[in-house]
């Protein structure tokens, strides 16, 4: 068998081997790699296509929030694969995030990409949302800056994958941003808008993450409770989805922060089809640290004193299990070592559990069969 024949293919092939399938593809984010053997198993068992990411706040130059270089990342996620026997997988970079626009700013992006690219990745999201001018007086003029440094760092890109196909996701609409009445959602006309200046620029995402209600990580109730998200808007979903549709711009939509939706809500009541690709990613950080309560509980002590310590402090008023709640994330790269060291036990059980949990995601994402829809697009 050769070597490569559990790498990672472009992100493109996946979502236009689905095209016009009323199908999601789960991207999940990998912060704590244990999860990634599980989750290929059952998209192996079950024939679903699949996405491993982080974002740029989760793997960088510098190791992120998570521990994980693009190299180290891509290393884990090659070697779950290949222990899978998985072959239908992307490695994306999620959130490749711009927050000014500025030179610096655009040249450490391109240094970033460069790392990712010479690691193998095959997919890329650009996000360059935050940089909506809210003093423009049309819907180009309030997008022209991320247009700007989407195309240039599109074009990067391009240029430096040197003919091989990618993926390419596109955000308009900061996701999670909110005004004085809630939050702020993706209208279908920015969506359109977007793409077409896009495509004028030569720059053709196959999917784009819009703000339409949801949020990323964990929602609570005023205790400081979990609870259900309930809050994506599936009428507005719909309708920047046939709006791209109608306009032929060939462009499906990319749901963020799905973790805390129910299943049974995604599986009846998603617009399979119009959003094509979505995202969980503290979900799967759930997963390991509900686990070491119990299999690793000093472990799990540890971090979360050393969480409460550190993050208490700078949220004043809230709950401490809001606050470890928010931050234990930050705990993943402090705590590397002892997490990656656990007793195979340990191990065993998050590779059980993200196994089983991935069966349910990609039921009702109706992710069955993909892979061999993508397959058939192969040679
Ligand atoms: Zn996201």
């Amino acid at each position: 068998m050769q070597q490569n024949t559990f790498g990672p293919i472009p992100g493109s092939t996946i979502l236009g081997g689905i095209s016009g399938k009323k199908t999601i593809i789960m991207a999940a984010n990998i912060r704590i790699a244990t999860v990634a053997e599980g989750i290929f198993k059952a998209a192996k068992d079950t024939d679903s296509a699949v996405f491993m990411e982080l974002a740029r706040s989760e793997c960088d130059l510098n190791g992120g929030y998570t521990g994980f270089t693009p190299k180290l990342f891509s290393e884990k996620m090659n070697e779950a694969a290949k222990a899978a026997e998985f072959d239908i997988w992307a490695l994306h970079a999620d959130h490749i995030s711009i927050k000014t626009g500025s030179p610096q700013e655009i040249e450490g992006t391109k240094q970033l990409i460069d790392a990712q690219i010479a690691a193998g990745y095959t997919s890329f999201a650009i996000d360059a949302s935050h940089l909506f001018n809210f003093e423009g007086k049309n819907v180009r003029e309030e997008l022209e800056k991320n247009i700007i440094a989407t195309t240039d760092l599109a074009h990067h890109i391009k240029n430096r994958m040197k003919g091989k196909d990618f993926g390419l996701e596109v955000e308009v609409g900061e996701i999670g941003r909110k005004d004085g009445e809630g939050l702020i959602l993706t209208k279908p006309q920015e969506a359109v808008e977007f793409i077409k200046a896009l495509q004028e620029n030569g720059v053709f995402p196959q999917v784009i993450a819009i703000a339409n209600g949801s949020t990323h990580g964990h929602v609570y109730d005023a205790a400081g409770n979990v609870i259900e998200q309930l809050s994506i808007d599936i009428p507005q979903t719909r309708a920047v989805a046939k709006a791209l549709r109608d306009n032929h711009l060939h462009v499906g939509i990319a749901q963020h922060g799905i973790t805390g939706t129910p299943r049974d809500l995604i599986n009846q009541h998603f617009p399979k089809g119009d959003i094509i690709k979505g995202n969980v990613g503290t979900f799967w950080q759930d997963v390991v640290f509900d686990i070491f309560k119990v299999y690793e509980p000093a472990l799990y002590k540890e971090i979360q004193e050393w969480t409460l310590q550190k993050y208490g402090p700078l949220n004043p008023g809230k709950k401490d299990k809001q606050v470890f709640d928010g931050n234990c994330k930050m705990a993943i790269k402090e705590f590397f070592k002892q997490i990656y060291s656990v007793d195979e036990e340990t191990n065993k059980a998050i590779r059980a559990m993200a196994y089983a949990e991935s069966l349910i995601f990609f039921r009702a994402f109706g992710s069955y069969g993909s892979a061999s829809l993508v397959r058939k697009t192969l040679k």
